[in-house]
């Protein structure tokens, strides 16, 4: 009893015991009468106290115009407590400035309160220099940025002067010593060109003075584009390489046709870099349509080297590479994914990466474009029309064991179609077991074709389903089997 008595006495809290002592605002604690048991370092140091020379005193010493120094009621019944107030402190030479303060009764005692503070104008002062500092720094930034995109420009003359020359030179006739020196001088040339176009895009990007060039062209032929780029590349390693393309994708759209392509050469290039048996794939699918908007859905995967879990995370940030003996071997920048992901972002999409260590990669990333005039119609044909023969492997799948009309079958949610699914889904899932992923690969496809016109989420659990297949990843497939068994 007497200790707690004792709480309100000054003695109880002598200065300098409380962890408070050296918090950045000031802490002051006074009873109910006002009298003030204790103040932290920064009180003293502010009001300019001697040590001691504060506790003791009213709190209206501090605050005189806030509260009254009579014994009996000093007025903090008036106080709104707990709420940030704008009050003047006083200073032991009289002397003032305003602050932002807070009372609030103590944990310890209800017969005490805590009030805290804070110098306003230190705060305004903090508050523009914080402000002052970002604005630098930005400054700093677009002034580096700026430097970057010149010397990069200036880069590129040298360089393509080499570059033509050499190109010239290849055309005489030459012996197989000096021709295999200009191939490798060339090969450089090349080389030191994508790393300055990576730089220059990179730093617009940084600086935000980037902006997409959409304009209208043949969705196709910009894919046999991409594939004459790498397929090579791709074939001298021994790879194989496929490309589906849904047939609900219009022939023409409004997109940046040059963005596209740099994203799946830098996503094939990496696929061919990083694989050096089995397959690498390209799809594409339209996964969602709003007006005249549509959203297109490709997939890169890869049967390569594969990212460890913990390395996923950095593959999207600048310079990153997984870790330096990969650099050593392989080479690059590390900006190339940084700058898919950025380009990916202002066309309205995202990109993601599933892979697993050894087994092979799947990057995969949507962007939204637009439909020229007249293709909203095309979209809306029956799939038969468009491209006749999309349903070439639904039709031998069913081999005239579905007794529904093939119309029927096609359309997502009808009994036919929804027999069809689970028909395919068990022999799918019975190729699994018997380890026959290349039979499985067909009877997904059958899958893929029979959801086509189904919700967004059943579209993603098939497109899982099939990334799985491709892996031969049996427990992956079965769980997404599971997930699409529970639509059915
Ligand atoms: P770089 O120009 O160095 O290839 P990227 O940003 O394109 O830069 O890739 C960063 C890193 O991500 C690569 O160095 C590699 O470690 C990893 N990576 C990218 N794609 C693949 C892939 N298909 N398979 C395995 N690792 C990959």
């Amino acid at each position: 009893m007497e200790q707690k008595e004792n709480r309100t006495n000054t003695d109880t809290f002598p200065i300098g015991i409380f962890p408070v002592n050296n918090a950045l605002e000031m802490i002051l604690m006074f009873d109910q009468t006002g009298k003030i048991s204790y103040a932290n370092e920064i009180v003293r140091q502010k009001l300019e106290y001697d040590e001691k020379d504060l506790c003791g005193r009213h709190i209206s010493a501090v605050f005189p115009g806030t509260f009254q120094a009579a014994e009996d009621d000093f007025g903090i019944k008036d106080f709104e407590l707990g709420t940030v107030h704008n009050l003047v402190a006083y200073r032991k030479n009289l002397t003032c400035f305003p602050v932002e303060a807070k009372i609030v009764k103590s944990d310890v005692s209800p017969d005490i309160f805590v009030c805290m503070a804070a110098d306003i104008l230190e705060k305004e002062y903090l508050g523009r220099e914080i402000e002052r500092i970002k604005q630098e720094s930005q400054e700093a930034m677009k002034v580096k940025s700026e430097f970057v995109a010149n010397v990069t420009h200036e880069l590129r003359t040298p360089v393509n002067g080499v570059l033509g020359n050499v190109r010239e030179m290849l055309d005489w006739e030459l012996d197989e010593r000096t021709e295999k020196s200009l191939r490798l001088i060339q090969r450089c040339c090349d080389d030191m060109n994508k790393i300055i176009n990576n730089i220059l895009d990179f730093s617009k990007l940084e600086a935000g003075k980037f902006s997409l060039e959409p304009r209208k062209f043949h969705f196709r032929n910009m894919l046999e584009y991409v594939k004459a780029n790498h397929i090579n590349k791709i074939t001298e390693k021994g790879l194989d390489f496929f490309m589906t393309v849904s047939p609900q994708i219009p022939e023409y759209i409004i997109a940046d046709e040059l963005r596209i392509v740099q994203i799946l050469n830098n996503l094939l290039s990496n696929a061919q870099k990083f694989t050096s048996w089995g397959k690498i794939t390209l799809e594409v699918f339209r996964t969602a349509q709003v007006n005249d908007r549509i959203e297109l859905f490709f997939i890169v995967s890869d049967t390569g080297i594969g990212i460890d879990a913990g390395d996923r995370n950095k593959l999207f940030q600048s310079f990153s590479q997984v870790d330096a003996s990969i650099s050593r071997k392989y080479g690059g920048t590390g900006l190339g994914l940084n700058i898919c992901k950025q380009l990916v972002e202002l066309m309205g999409g995202r990109i993601d990466v599933e892979s697993e260590k050894n087994r092979g990669s799947n990057f995969s990333f949507s962007i939204w474009a637009e439909v020229c005039e007249g293709e909203e119609d095309v979209l809306n044909r029956p799939d038969d029309i468009k491209n006749p023969l999309s349903f070439t492997s639904l039709d031998a799948s069913l081999g005239g064991e579905s007794g529904g009309s093939l119309e029927n079958v096609r359309k997502y949610g009808t009994h036919d179609n929804q027999e069809s699914l689970k028909k395919n889904l068990s022999k799918l899932i019975l190729c699994v077991e018997m380890e026959n992923w290349e039979k499985a690969e067909m009877f997904m496809e059958t899958i893929r074709q029979l959801t086509e016109e189904a919700p967004w989420e059943v579209k993603r659990i098939a497109l899982r389903l099939k990334m799985a297949i491709q892996k031969e990843n049996y427990e992956k497939v079965t769980a997404e089997f599971e997930a699409l068994n529970q639509f059915l």
